[in-house]
């Protein structure tokens, strides 16, 4: 047996034999991964930048680390109430009695995480779970070394092994961790490796939390200002360079505003990340075949007619990848049918809003879905008509960051949510607890049934 399935075999059997976590257990742990992230934000930035081959400090500290940060002080503050019993009221029917829900400790949670933001992705779901009173094993990405160690080392420094747990390896002990029998099992990645987590997690009847991905559309409305919105698209799509989950996927542009749109992008572009040869916040591409997907994807929508923007200073690079947008790109490509997850942009001309909902509904469900308009009638009527995992309007990625938002996808682009008292919930188990009263009423009617149960049946259900 490997460590890591001894390790589990300790957790399983201390969830099983002592009473759950207490309040103030909890709120040490949650402690002690605060501090955690707090002691090591240089050595954290570092070691994921020589994963990246090179991603931005500011990066990984606006994007992983702050978010972190707030949603663990957001679970401290309210840990209280979140663990509260909650009284139910009882009906007529059945008093006297009391009823009431408890928020219990699931047992063992595991977490495999991706490498695009191997932090967050690890560590938010961590601090739910830990809220909930969980032990909780990690599996972090094989294509992420130098921050997987690095998290191994602090986990095993701040946590006992049984309490929380880093396991380290290939795609071959990712698989093995997917068959442990954990309480539950959150997972953030592709859809393809989705479905076979659940494959593995069904066997043991683990219940899962899969956190995917997919074509996130952003959509402006011609009432909306081109600028302001290429502005926000852009953000959205080139941070972490466009190797974002949420990130918007595709724009939907008005056809009259495409030029406007695509000059506002590429001018932001300009702006945000001068200098391509020394720019130290534009982040690289992870490795050297997701480059070679994203410049082939980008090539045969050329070769199909597509115009393609780019930066006017770049120079071929092996790990860098600049800005391109794709105007019109062929709806069939891979651009058109695959989750780009770089810093390529399609830009989709439409002339009608129903021609951009079937256009969005004829896809799968995606993880976000990004509207720019001040028409409260349009806005109604896009987040009515096409269903996404989340919803941000007039604006991208922030959503996410909403503590008091769940976060999570929709059938393709994932199942179940979490993130602040979500999270808190769906880690742990709604648990019915009713108390009956000195008299049970429904002990009285018999058998033998008789005449008051008759008046009973009447009485409650109309029933003769
Ligand atoms: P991936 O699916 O290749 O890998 C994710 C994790 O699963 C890694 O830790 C890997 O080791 C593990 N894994 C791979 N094959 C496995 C298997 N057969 N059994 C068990 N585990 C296995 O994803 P990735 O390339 O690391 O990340 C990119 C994808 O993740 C994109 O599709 C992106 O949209 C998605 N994503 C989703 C979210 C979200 O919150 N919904 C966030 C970030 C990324």
């Amino acid at each position: 047996m490997a460590e890591f399935q001894q390790v589990f075999q300790s957790m399983h059997l201390a969830s099983r034999s002592g009473p759950e976590a207490t309040y103030s257990e909890r709120i040490d742990r949650l402690g002690r991964l605060e501090k955690l992230l707090s002691d090591n934000v240089e050595a954290l930035c570092k070691a994921i930048s020589a994963d990246f081959n090179w991603r931005s400090d500011t990066e990984t500290k606006l994007l992983e680390i702050l978010p972190l940060l707030r949603g663990i002080r957001h679970a401290k503050r309210h840990l209280a109430r979140w663990m509260k019993e909650e009284r139910r009221k009882v009906d007529l029917a059945f008093q006297p009695s009391r009823a009431w829900v408890r928020y219990e400790a699931l047992g063992v949670v595991g977490i495999i995480a991706p490498w695009n933001y191997p932090l967050a992705l690890a560590i938010a779901p961590l601090t739910d779970a830990l809220a909930a009173g969980n032990r909780v094993m990690v599996k972090p990405s094989e294509q992420t070394p130098s921050f997987s160690d690095l998290l191994a080392k602090l986990i095993s420094e701040n946590f006992a092994a049984d309490e929380v747990f880093v396991v380290l390896g290939d795609v071959s002990v990712a698989q093995d961790f997917a068959r442990l029998p954990f309480d539950h099992l959150l997972f953030t990645g592709s859809t393809e490796v989705g479905r076979s987590i659940m494959r593995a997690a069904s066997d043991n009847l683990t219940p899962v939390t899969l956190e995917l991905g997919g074509k996130s559309p952003a959509i402006v409305y011609e009432d909306f200002s081109i600028d302001a919105a290429a502005r926000s698209i852009s953000f959205g799509k080139f941070i972490n360079a466009g190797q974002t989950c949420i990130a918007p996927d595709y724009a939907l542009v008005p056809r009259q505003g495409v030029d406007q749109f695509v000059d506002a992008v590429m001018n932001h572009v300009a702006q945000a990340y001068p200098n391509p040869a020394s720019n130290r916040d534009y982040t690289s591409i992870i490795s050297e075949r997701h480059m070679v997907r994203l410049r082939n994807a980008v090539q045969e929508a050329e070769a199909a007619g597509a115009r393609v923007v780019q930066y006017a200073g770049e120079t071929p690079d092996r790990v860098m990848l600049y800005p391109k947008l794709v105007v019109d790109p062929p709806r069939d490509g891979l651009l058109m049918q695959e989750e780009i997850f770089g810093p390529v942009l399609p830009v989709v001309p439409y002339d009608t809003v129903d021609e951009v909902i079937a256009f969005v509904n004829s896809k799968p469900r995606p993880l976000a879905l990004y509207l720019f308009t001040d028409s409260e009638e349009m806005q109604s009527k896009i987040i009515g008509n096409c269903k996404s995992g989340g919803v941000t309007v007039n604006g991208t990625l922030l959503h996410y960051a909403m503590e008091n938002l769940p976060f999570g996808g929709i059938g393709p682009s994932g199942m179940g949510a979490y993130h602040g008292r979500d999270g808190f919930r769906r880690f742990s188990h709604a648990r019915a607890v009713h108390k009956i009263g000195k008299i049970n009423m429904f002990e009285k009617l018999g058998p033998p049934w008789g005449l008051l149960l008759r008046l009973t049946l009447r009485i409650l259900g109309n029933i003769r």
